[in-house]
């Protein structure tokens, strides 16, 4: 038996067997795939394509949430917002060139959480 995850949220885990290849559902493993709407998904979620997107998700998750304790959630959500605007704008590069540039009146050392 491997223990696979199988959704990038929710620490939803199933585990396979590597001999036969059959599905062991656990409690409410069953309920809990259906609701998820991944049952007629089943084989693929073993696959490794399917493995590799959810590494990938979970990872984005993770380093989301690290961002968002640091930054906090209200001004990464008008980063985001700023981003999301500036990414549809013709002159993307222009406007973030200009980020890059240092104000002229800022402190030397930006007020900051200790890490
Ligand atoms: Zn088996």
């Amino acid at each position: 038996m491997r223990r696979y995850r199988v959704a990038s949220e929710g620490g939803f885990w199933l585990d396979r067997c590597g001999a036969c290849g059959g599905v062991w559902f656990d409690g409410d493993e069953w309920d809990a795939t259906v609701a998820a709407g991944l049952l007629d998904r089943l084989p693929t979620l073993f696959s490794d394509a399917w493995q590799r997107q959810i590494e990938q998700e979970a990872s984005e998750r993770y380093w989301d949430e690290r961002l968002r304790e640091r930054v906090g959630a209200e001004d990464l959500d008008r980063v985001d917002a700023f981003r999301q605007w500036a990414w549809a704008h013709p002159e993307r590069s222009l406007i973030m060139a200009r980020l890059g540039e240092r104000p002229e009146e800022v402190p030397d050392e930006p007020e900051s959480e200790p890490a």
